[in-house]
């Protein structure tokens, strides 16, 4: 018989995803279920897209395309990243792939061999982990727990960019946390990462336009030039734009990275669809008015959600400024019960949570910190105060 790659023992399906299907499933047995899982924007493009994408199938050449991205693709790319301070980039410097989550596997197999190091934050983004496993790269986990805000402290940088790993992979507003790091964290993270020129750093920055509180995006490469020789900068229509099924992810960074990235598509997906092309030149080029008042809603979902998370007594919860998640400690529950069931963990809380109060939530342990869980905050406005709701009573219930 013959048998699966060794790499497929280190391929997970998303943690994510198993409890979304779960609730899909009570869901469909008729139960209330509302659901705070799935990092997804719940929001529809604007019409100048659609209409750009019924614009471009009339004239479809039925080509293939460019391996990096068409011209008109990469030149929206880089007049949209000018919009936040990302100048002197040119198209060779660009690439596209199939979603930032492609982008991210091409570079993890452009930059890291069997064995090199990739280090990242906890908690992380789930994919960063399987994907460091399929490509057989050594993990090293910087801790941030809720006591230091979910953030990275220079001094944990530098201890971790000593043992020289080959890729740090920075992600900034952060999924799962929100946290977005200030301008002068920046700088000081920024002051760290110049004194070891080895290693390459990945900023997943999807969510640069979803700030809250007038807070301005910074990237190392605005206060640290120098640094452009090896950051990779990472961007996505998924959530900005309310596109995530149209699958368009860049990369801006090193002529070589992008290169790399765009011979990986050669092989892979060969381009980005035109339809889909078109699509995104116009959500990136046309009014932004969508975005911006998405934008709005999610800093007012926030600020409903932070009320109730900070009425839970032991809850620990650092104010997100960005992206659409909460991330709440809640390891002041374990050891408590609910209707009789005990609550060991993370895993335990959010079952218990979706099946006596029909919440769906993820477990931190999918983003490396069991103290805590996710809320996607993106559900329909009127569903949120019930969640809300729902989740204070759930506590309100422990023994
Ligand atoms: N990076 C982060 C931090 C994310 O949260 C996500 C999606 O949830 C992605 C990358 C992937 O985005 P895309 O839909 O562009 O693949």
């Amino acid at each position: 018989m013959p048998q699966l790659a060794r790499r497929m023992s280190r391929a997970k399906p998303s943690a994510i995803m198993q409890v979304a299907e779960k609730a899909k499933r009570l869901k469909a047995e008729g139960r209330d279920i509302i659901s705070f899982s799935i990092g997804v924007p719940n929001f529809l493009p604007a019409e100048h897209v659609y209409a750009a994408a019924r614009e471009a199938l009339a004239k479809d050449s039925g080509q293939y395309g460019s391996n990096r991205g068409s011209d008109a693709l990469l030149d929206a790319f880089l007049a949209h990243i000018g919009k936040i301070g990302l100048t002197g980039y040119a198209r060779v410097n660009c690439a596209t792939g199939i979603g930032a989550k492609h982008v991210i596997y091409n570079l993890a197999e452009a930059l890291l061999n069997e064995g090199d190091t990739i280090a990242f934050p906890v908690p992380y983004w789930t994919s960063y982990m399987d994907i460091a496993e399929i490509v057989n790269a050594k993990v090293e986990l910087l801790p941030c727990p809720a006591s230091q805000d979910y953030k990275m402290t220079p001094a944990q940088l530098d201890a971790a960019l000593a043992k020289k790993p080959k890729v740090f992979l920075f992600n900034n507003p952060s999924n799962p946390t929100g946290m977005v790091y200030t301008r002068d964290e920046i700088v000081a993270l920024a002051d760290v990462l110049v004194k070891y020129p080895d290693t390459w750093v990945i900023t997943d920055d999807i969510y640069n336009r979803m700030l809250f509180d007038g807070l301005e995006y910074a990237n190392f490469v605005h206060v640290r030039p120098e640094l452009r020789d090896r950051v990779i900068f990472i961007d996505s229509l998924s959530k900005t734009y309310g596109m995530p099924g149209w699958r368009v992810g860049f990369m801006a960074g090193p002529e070589s990275v992008a290169q790399a990235v765009t011979v990986m598509n050669s092989n892979h997906i060969t381009n980005i669809p035109e339809i889909v092309t078109a699509a995104a030149v116009a959500a990136l080029s046309g009014p932004q008015d969508v975005p911006a008042q998405k934008n709005a809603e999610f800093q007012a979902k926030r600020d409903q959600v932070m009320v109730v998370m900070d009425s839970i007594p032991g809850v620990v919860c650092p104010r997100p400024q960005g992206a659409f998640y909460v991330f709440p400690d809640i390891s002041c529950a374990f050891g408590k019960s609910h209707g009789g069931k005990k609550i060991e963990n993370d895993v335990d809380f959010c079952n218990a949570l979706l099946e006596t109060r029909g919440v769906a939530c993820v477990p931190g342990s999918a983003f490396g910190e069991p103290r805590a869980l996710r809320i996607s905050y993106t559900c329909p406005t009127a569903q949120l105060q019930p969640g809300l709701a729902r989740i204070a009573e759930f506590f309100a219930e422990l023994t």
